[in-house]
């Protein structure tokens, strides 16, 4: 196989918020302090060495570098300031942009004051076109799918879901077939035969049950800011209550679309806190704005060290989940009130442009972590799986 050498790459780097590794010589220090390093004497070095030496490939192709949570250690014992916690960061944010055909996650991590316009440029525009279809604003209690239609958003949701959809795909295929081509799995030893499929549904369920959704390692492993942090402001708690609060909101979504579907009661209406949907609806929604509100005292106070260097792309993905979430309970104050405040129509509108302008960039932000980690993790976990005839 040829060997292609980048001599940009480190450069490129850098635009991510890499600081200059040219330093680093080696020594070892992070594979000795890092939490996650198991018995690889060469994670997280290994990621610089590519960095140094121009290999796009293997450092596109590397899985460990979604091993990684940015707890910091190593960089804090880093003797030639080479930063190996932000290096990995920025590589990943790199990997995210480079998995991306569109460019756009280039410009959303690279070109803060473009990307800005951007994101301000696709809610007004969501905004704009559902108020242009927009009916009354009356009654005695809001009627939220009369002043903007159910079938509109339902369809404009449908085209941002596959919108979404394809561009995540693409994203984790380029990914996939990096790591694969480095790592020398074929096909055949995924799918091909009984064995191979339990192996492979073996490593999923590692991958996304234990360590994606349980966080396994982030939890016990990852001893950062543990026991001086107190429970509720742990990283991997506040992580982990992001992503239940958004796939929490997610499932509620759905479920109230079931109940309209099967003429249980009609979306936008106000129903008691016990209803299954509003219920899980309530404790996600909590779960997401506490976590992001967290994340977002931590980057602006630089709290953690993963929150010593923030890219404007991160700050749009906090913003878009917490306007997001905090709108969606503005709305359920608004549908309890009694005649019908004009605001909740106004804040209906906005939560439904920020909605879809967050669900449309999620492939593109920081996001993406949730697509991309447990890929590697699945590689990760297939490789440590006996292979079919060792079995
Ligand atoms: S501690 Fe610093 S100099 Fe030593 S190997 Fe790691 S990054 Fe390089
Ligand atoms: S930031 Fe933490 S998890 Fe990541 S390489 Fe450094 S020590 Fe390991």
């Amino acid at each position: 196989m040829t060997t292609i050498v980048d001599t940009d790459l480190l450069g490129d780097l850098q635009k991510f918020g890499a600081a200059d590794v040219n330093a680093c010589f080696s020594c070892g220090n992070c594979t000795a302090l890092c939490p996650l390093s198991d018995n690889d004497a060469t994670f997280p070095r290994r990621m610089i060495r590519y960095a140094q030496v121009g290999l796009t490939d293997e450092l596109l192709g590397s899985k460990e570098l979604w091993t990684c949570y940015h707890c910091g250690l190593c960089s804090d014992s880093c003797p030639t300031e080479a930063d190996p916690g932000e290096f990995m960061a920025a590589a990943r944010r790199y990997a995210v942009a480079s998995y991306d055909p569109t460019g756009l996650a280039r410009i959303l991590y690279t070109r803060p004051v473009v990307g800005t316009a951007l994101a301000v440029g696709i809610a007004a525009f969501f905004a704009l076109f559902m108020y242009a279809a927009s009916g009354p604003q009356d009654g005695s209690t809001l009627a939220l799918f009369e002043f903007i239609s159910e079938d509109l958003i339902h369809w404009t949701g449908i085209g941002v879901m596959i919108a979404l959809v394809v561009a995540g795909a693409i994203g984790v295929v380029r990914m996939a077939r990096h790591v694969a081509r480095r790592d020398h799995v074929s096909l055949r030893s995924v799918i091909g035969g009984r064995a191979a499929l339990a192996r492979t549904a073996r490593a999923a369920w590692s991958s996304i049950g234990v360590e994606s959704l349980g966080q396994r390692r982030f939890r016990e492993d990852c001893k950062d800011d543990a026991p001086a942090e107190p429970l509720y402001r742990r990283r991997w708690l506040i992580h982990a209550l992001t992503i239940w609060g958004f796939l929490g909101l997610f499932a509620a979504t759905l479920m109230d679309w079931g109940l309209a579907l099967l003429g249980i009661k009609e979306t936008g209406t106000a129903i008691p806190i016990w209803y299954p949907s509003r219920l899980l609806g309530t404790i996600a929604g909590i779960s997401l704005v506490y976590g992001v509100t967290i994340f977002m005292i931590n980057r602006a106070r630089r709290l953690t060290r993963s929150a010593q260097t923030s890219t404007a792309s991160d700050w749009l993905l906090l913003a878009l989940l917490w306007i997001t979430g905090v709108t969606g309970f503005a709305i359920e104050i608004a549908l309890y009130q009694s005649g019908a405040p004009a605001w909740g129509y106004w804040v209906f509108l906005f939560h439904v442009a920020v909605a879809m302008e967050l669900m449309l960039l999620l492939p593109f932000t920081k996001f993406a972590h949730a697509m991309y980690r447990p890929v590697a993790l699945f590689f990760l976990a297939l490789a440590k799986e006996p292979r079919p005839q060792e079995a």
